[in-house]
């Protein structure tokens, strides 16, 4: 399948990338890695007329530390990430989320700022332009419905992002920076629980850095996939602890993870919150596994994340 065409742009600095956007009345989108924006770019999921590259500006690659928080600029490949002994050392629902995403390869060319802003995914919609025109299109593509919820007034693609779940687990802050100013949020103000746009972004926001706060945590990521080489997650359960308080966050079914706080990690608790979580979950037939049975590995992945943390974590 081959690219559609568009103005490539370079940007230096953030004001010329903003610049650009600008310059192509919003018409323009941000590359960083690619490996998420090119292949949907080739199905012609999306046909800009500019595609702006993020990846000269130095800013964006930078990895420092204050006495309050990791900050990591959205540039930073996922594979740099992974062997940094802080992340290692600090965040190990972080580490072990980078460690669980695609391969090494793709690690290597992935940023952790493409990575939270990917799209969210269906079997339905990630599909050649043919194939969509054959079946036709559905609420993301701008069609009338659903195509695999008849009648739905949701859109329930999946967002796949192994490390959205794990940096929501430890707290994690996003900087945006946009035609409109700079602003700073808690990530789950990236979500926006609609498949079909289901980023939270202003027109023209550039992620700029994500930041955690600096405290030791006990944690882990589980993930259910169908091939361990390379797949992305068809559940992920990423658990944080710090001090009394744990935090688990469910990604990879439906348009946004979804997060969870417990004060005690006693048998009854968490079994109440993984039946909790496994009964929010709402998994439709858009994957490659049955809705019933993700929807049960919630539950079970909740769990038994929360029991490696409790054996081996540390705080
Ligand atoms: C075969 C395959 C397997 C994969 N498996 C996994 C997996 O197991 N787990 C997983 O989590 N992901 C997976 N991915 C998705 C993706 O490759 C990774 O998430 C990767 O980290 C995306 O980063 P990138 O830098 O390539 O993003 P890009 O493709 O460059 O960008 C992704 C999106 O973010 C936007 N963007 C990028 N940077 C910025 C920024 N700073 N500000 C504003 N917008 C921005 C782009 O416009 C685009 O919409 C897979 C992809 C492929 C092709
Ligand atoms: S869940 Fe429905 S509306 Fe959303 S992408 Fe899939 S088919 Fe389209």
């Amino acid at each position: 399948m081959i690219l559609p065409k568009f103005e490539y742009k370079r940007a230096s600095s953030l004001a010329e990338a903003i610049g650009y956007f600008n310059q192509f009345k919003g018409q323009a989108l941000y590359l960083a890695g690619g490996t998420d924006l090119l292949p949907l770019l080739k199905q012609r999921l999306f046909q800009p007329a500019a595609v702006i590259d993020l990846k000269p500006i130095g800013e964006l690659n930078a990895l420092s530390r204050d006495k309050r928080w990791l900050t990591i600029g959205a540039n930073v490949a996922l594979f740099r990430l992974k062997q940094e002994d802080m992340v290692q050392e600090y965040f190990p629902a972080l580490a072990a989320s980078l460690e669980a995403t695609s391969c090494e390869t793709l690690q290597m060319r992935g940023s952790l700022g493409g990575n939270l802003l990917q799209d969210a995914r269906c079997l339905q919609f990630n599909k050649s332009l043919e194939w969509r025109t054959a079946r036709g299109f559905c609420w993301k593509m701008g069609g009338p419905a659903c195509n695999v919820v008849p009648n739905a007034k949701n859109c329930f693609a999946n967002y796949s992002s192994d490390n959205a779940p794990a940096l929501l687990s430890l707290s994690a802050q996003a900087r945006l920076v946009g035609p409109g100013g700079e602003r700073t949020v808690k990530l789950e103000k990236l979500y926006s629980a609609d498949g079909r746009k289901p980023l939270a972004l202003q027109p023209g926001e550039i992620l700029t850095q994500i930041r955690i706060p600096l405290e030791k945590t006990g944690g882990t990521y589980e993930k259910l996939r169908v091939r361990d080489s390379l797949d992305y997650p068809l559940v992920g359960v990423a658990v944080s602890l710090k001090g009394e308080v744990t935090r688990v966050c469910v990604g990879g079914v439906g348009p946004a993870p979804r997060l969870y706080q417990l004060q005690k990690l006693d048998d009854v608790s968490v079994q109440e919150a993984a039946a909790r979580a496994a009964a929010e979950a709402k998994p439709v037939l858009n994957t490659v596994l049955p809705p019933a049975y993700r929807k049960k590995m919630v539950g079970v992945l909740f769990k038994r994340a929360i029991k490696k943390v409790q054996q081996g974590g540390r705080r």
